[in-house]
């Protein structure tokens, strides 16, 4: 029994959750590619999640920076920028109803007209949250639309009516216990007269009602959330790649689809900064081993990757690259390194500047460490550790992850490179190059 001792149909099918990313709505024919492939699914349960439109969301995030800093104007007109486009959207999608959506779209418009016509007095995360978690209000509106024409037992749902979560804007924290009754107060019984039911990924509301955002790319994570606490099937994230890909397909030719995955290998993968899956999305679905399949949108026929308890023994080496490094050693003055203060004392900073090395590695004197080059985090990391520290840099390095990695891999990846630091466990190896 899936949904608990109330519902009237023991047979009732599981739900499925499917999630579609900006990429996937970007334009009036890959919404309507979008629904198409929600036709599809005609008769199953669905719990559809979306972004916000294309770019959208950073166009909010525009709106935002313009009114917290006192430009009124300014906000107000790149807003009209961001309402106009969804309304031309709809209109090129030729509705019969396309009233409905319009209206709907007018309402939500006037909540942040009335917000950026008054004077910030709170700040910036807060109204970062109100101003951009409207993306995905607006595109599950024009969906619901889209899809409601061929298909009628679909129902909107305001996902701020059942998602709560605490006040720490931008990075929210969800309520489990909270979500997880108001789904089955609200949303459960729904499934008895709709099919489909559609609301909006990465975002929620606290319990005096002002939005929230989960961090960014966060719809990953809302379906996640929505998988576990309806039991559901499976959950489909539909992306505009092929499936997931050993490498960046870009920059790596040799790159290949990796048919599975373990839940294990992802959260590993995400770790090293692989940029498949939002990192917070796998635990929920591997607690109640729920499947993630990841499928392209452009051709949804393609088998994807299947993301599952289920570990692969035959992978391929995974690569993961990430530019832009800096190397900093910090060598302490009176070559007494060994100690645990100035290492103490680094951590506390890295706290202060909220950053963190991708990898570090101790020497009798010294501490190598490898950072996401941020220059106005790394000027003031190396600014307060040279207290207590000779620092010294080096800036446009890449560190470079293979996991599962080969002799050939790792030679024809490394040729012509000085490598500065190496790490190496049975699995992965991470290098430091220049
Ligand atoms: N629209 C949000 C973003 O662009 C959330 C998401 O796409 O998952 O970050
Ligand atoms: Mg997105």
């Amino acid at each position: 029994m899936i949904f608990g001792a109330h519902h009237p149909n023991q047979n009732f099918s599981k739900v499925k959750v499917f999630k579609f990313g900006g990429a996937s709505i970007s334009t009036p024919e890959r919404m309507q590619n979008t629904a198409s492939i929600i036709h599809r699914f005609q008769g199953e349960k669905l719990m559809i999640v979306i972004s916000a439109m294309g770019k959208t969301t950073n166009a909010l995030e525009a709106v935002t920076h313009a009114f917290v800093a006192g430009k009124t104007q300014e906000a107000l007109q790149l807003f009209e920028q961001i309402k106009q486009q969804h309304l031309d959207i709809l209109k090129y999608l030729n509705l019969i109803h396309w009233q409905e959506a319009e209206y709907q779209l007018k309402d939500l418009f006037t909540e942040i007209e009335w917000l950026l016509h008054d004077k910030p007095v709170r700040h910036f995360d807060y109204y970062y949250d109100q101003i951009v978690s409207c993306g995905e209000l607006y595109s599950t509106a024009i969906m619901a639309q889209l899809i409601k024409e061929k298909n009628t037992k679909l129902k909107w749902l305001d996902v701020r009516d059942f998602l709560r979560t605490d006040n720490n804007f931008r990075d929210a924290g969800i309520d489990w216990s909270f979500t997880a009754q108001r789904l089955h107060e609200v949303v459960v019984p729904l499934f008895d007269s709709c099919d489909i039911l559609i609301t909006q990924g990465f975002i929620g509301a606290t319990d005096e009602n002002e939005s929230t955002t989960l961090g960014r790319e966060g719809s990953d994570f809302s379906a996640a959330i929505f998988a576990n606490l309806l039991n559901g099937e499976s959950v489909t994230i539909w992306k505009d790649v092929e499936a997931v890909m050993s490498a960046d397909p870009r920059k790596y030719p040799e790159a290949v689809i990796i048919p599975s995955l373990s839940f294990t290998e992802v959260i590993e993968m995400a770790y090293y900064g692989a940029q498949v899956i939002h990192p917070k999305t796998i635990k929920p679905l591997q607690n109640k081993n729920i499947p993630l399949m990841v499928k392209s949108f452009i051709d949804p026929d393609l088998p994807g990757t299947l993301i599952s308890a289920k570990s692969n023994k035959n992978l391929p080496p995974i690569i993961v690259k990430k530019e832009q490094q800096v190397l900093v050693q910090f060598r302490s003055k009176d070559f007494s390194f060994v100690e645990d203060r100035p290492a103490q004392h680094l951590q506390d900073l890295y706290r202060s500047i909220k950053t963190k090395p991708n990898i570090s590695q101790h020497t009798a004197i010294s501490l190598l460490c490898c950072f996401d080059d941020h220059p106005e985090k790394i000027d003031a990391l190396a600014m307060e550790a040279s207290a207590l520290f000779d620092v010294a840099m080096e800036k446009n390095l890449t560190l470079l992850t293979i996991r599962h990695f080969d002799p050939q891999t790792l030679q024809q990846l490394t040729a012509g490179k000085t490598i500065l630091l190496e790490q190496r466990t049975t699995e992965t190896v991470q290098l430091v190059m220049r």
